[in-house]
């Protein structure tokens, strides 16, 4: 079965023809690694895994690179401001280097938790800074750059298409110079810097000897070197989030088309933000939620990748404590039920909902759809031992580790929907309902326990 993807590129959907079938060349930008990564750019992690298992599932065979970045990106998007990870370093009085290790650690292990497959390849900017200055130097020998008193610079005015990733209108936006332009030794506001020189008055850790001066490579320097390193000239898949689209993954186009003549990434996708309060989530914005504060309030990552699933990754999500405890409880119910279905003798897949769920998923990785699929077999009069074999084609994609034994205080989902009707019941001073419901909870065979989270239950 092909699998349809909507190319950000062309703006319309596509079937999927790799370069080299079944390989598919994937490249995914990886964490800025300054700080802990948040629940919304783990969102577009898990909308990359969705693709991966996915591909696989439908016979591909997906090999992903993710880079690591640990230089040059700076605060502002135009190539201004300071470079993240010294703030970092300013931050924690460690070292950028020290920074770096520890965050990309803390990736790690969140990806883990969140059971996101590991790339085929996890590459450091700091790693390839020559494959850096190569393609720069690659740039100025075909005439797109000029110097400036602050660094080496492409010249977007030589490329007939730059741009081509953005709505015209967009593009036009940004060529008009709608933001204050910092830099005015810049030709046009939209060219970048491809070598940023060291600059004399702030000492920076992380800097290189380079034909144009010491300094550090600008920051989209790094996904096309590694990329084109990785994978080729040309190869099949570029991913990211949607802020990437206008500056990033425009440049990061820019300058690797520039520098051999040939496409770049032959399809680019886009995941959609995770918003808080009606907007991203985002670390400059203070307030944004960590996986491990998900722990804290008793979640498992596993019930935010579910979460994740409940809309299209080109759909805004907006995270909500009281939305992840209904994903919590749907996962919950969900596990109960593989678990039931796991002690029947294994039956042969269901043909009809295994096509279904596929048919979902080929359809521009559509989650919510697939999970509807996996509600209806479960609600369906399939033979336990087929529901077990659907279900384990389902986990290969969805990991929630659905077949995972119970932890031995779980709370079922039955009681612990009874738990949250009887919160608002409480909410409402209706006590005669919340008793009503502490003894139906009892009945299943848990006591309650009222705290200032509200109410637990903990087996008699
Ligand atoms: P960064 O560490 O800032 O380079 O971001 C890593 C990835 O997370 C990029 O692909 C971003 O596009 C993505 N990202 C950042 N904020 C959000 C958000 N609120 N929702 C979804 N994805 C995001
Ligand atoms: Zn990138």
């Amino acid at each position: 079965m092909p699998l349809r993807l909507y190319n950000s590129l062309t703006r319309s959907k596509e079937d999927l023809g790799p370069l080299a079938p079944p390989r598919v060349g994937l490249y995914t930008c990886g964490p800025t690694v300054y700080n802990y990564q948040h629940v919304g750019n783990y969102r577009t992690y898990v909308f990359e895994d969705l693709l991966v298992r996915t591909l696989k599932l439908l016979g591909y065979a997906p090999y992903r690179v993710m880079n690591v970045t640990d230089v040059g990106h700076l605060t502002s998007q135009g190539d201004e401001g300071e470079d993240k990870m010294e703030v970092g370093a300013a931050r924690e009085g460690k070292t950028a280097w020290e920074v770096a290790a520890f965050y990309t650690d803390a990736f790690l292990a969140d990806s883990k938790a969140l059971n996101l497959l590991p790339p085929e390849v996890l590459c450091r900017a700091t790693d390839h800074i020559p494959e850096q200055i190569e393609l720069v130097r690659r740039l100025e020998a075909k005439g797109l750059t000029y110097r400036t008193s602050d660094g080496v610079y492409f010249d977007t005015a030589k490329l007939p298409d730059y741009g081509k990733l953005m709505p015209r209108e967009h593009l036009e936006g940004l060529r008009s110079g709608a933001r204050v332009e910092a830099n005015p030794e810049k030709k046009h506001a939209t060219d970048f810097a491809l070598w940023k020189f060291a600059p004399p008055d702030a000492k920076r850790q992380m800097e290189w000897d380079s034909p144009w001066g010491r300094g550090f490579p600008g920051w989209h320097a790094e996904c096309s070197a590694m990329a084109m390193k990785f994978l080729g000239e040309t190869f099949d898949v570029h991913c990211g989030g949607v802020d990437h689209i206008p500056v990033h993954h425009t440049n990061e186009i820019a300058q690797s088309e520039g520098a051999t003549g040939k496409p770049f990434a032959r399809v680019w996708l886009h995941g959609e933000f995770l918003l808080m309060n009606s907007a991203k989530m985002a670390k400059s914005a203070g307030g944004f939620v960590k996986l491990s504060d998900l722990a804290d309030k008793g979640f498992s990552p596993l019930d935010y990748r579910y979460h994740c699933f409940t809309a299209h990754y080109r759909k805004q999500l907006d995270f909500t404590w009281e939305s992840l405890e209904s994903s919590k409880t749907a996962r919950r119910r969900l596990c109960e039920a593989a678990r039931a279905a796991a002690a029947e003798p294994p039956k042969p897949n269901c043909a009809e909902f295994s096509a279904r769920f596929r048919e979902a998923l080929a359809d521009d990785l559509n989650a919510p759809a697939a999970l509807a699929v996996v509600w209806d077999a479960l609600k369906s009069d399939l033979p336990g031992g087929a529901k077990r074999a659907f279900l384990e084609e389902a986990e290969s994609v969805l990991a929630l580790d659905l077949f995972a034994p119970a932890p031995d205080d779980a709370v079922p989902a039955e009681v612990a929907e009874l738990l949250a009707v009887r919160d608002a019941a409480r909410k409402n001073k209706d006590f005669a309902e919340s008793d009503r419901l502490r003894k139906a909870v009892e009945d299943l065979g848990w006591t309650v326990k009222d705290g200032k989270d509200g109410a637990k239950a903990v087996k008699k």
